[in-house]
């Protein structure tokens, strides 16, 4: 699979700061920040600094250091909002998933009871 990344996206332009963002957690990385569009009281996406589209494009050829940054800011953001009684993770991929930022990032929603995994 070939995976071309638009660096026009609204991502990209967070990362080089020409859009703001209310920052949660950042490291070498990877940065994590509120969702403008909260779906719950917790709603923070996590994504790479690195140029990846989506979740099987960065499994497949994002770096071991890159990988455990994620995973780092994924357990960081875990703990500093303090979603002890769970949350949901979510990677929406492409077309089928319903992804609207070609830059890869995981929703982490919780801070209240969430409903069943899928309603379509
Ligand atoms: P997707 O549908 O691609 O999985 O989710 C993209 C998410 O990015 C949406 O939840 C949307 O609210 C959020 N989003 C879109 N533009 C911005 C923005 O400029 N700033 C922030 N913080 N979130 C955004």
């Amino acid at each position: 699979m070939q995976f071309e990344y638009d660096d026009q996206n609204i991502f990209a332009k967070i990362l080089r700061g020409e859009i703001p963002n209310n920052t949660v957690y950042e490291n070498d990385h990877a940065l994590a920040f509120h969702d403008i569009q909260p779906q719950a009281p917790v709603h923070v996406l996590v994504i790479p600094k690195g140029a990846y589209v989506s979740l099987d494009h960065f499994a497949r050829d994002a770096s071991a250091a890159e990988q455990a940054g994620f995973m780092q800011a994924v357990a960081e953001v875990c703990r500093i909002t303090d979603v002890s009684d769970g949350f949901r993770a979510i990677c929406n991929t492409r077309s089928h998933g319903v992804q609207d930022v070609p830059h890869y990032h995981m929703h982490i929603i919780g801070g209240k009871q969430l409903g069943r995994m899928l309603q379509a």
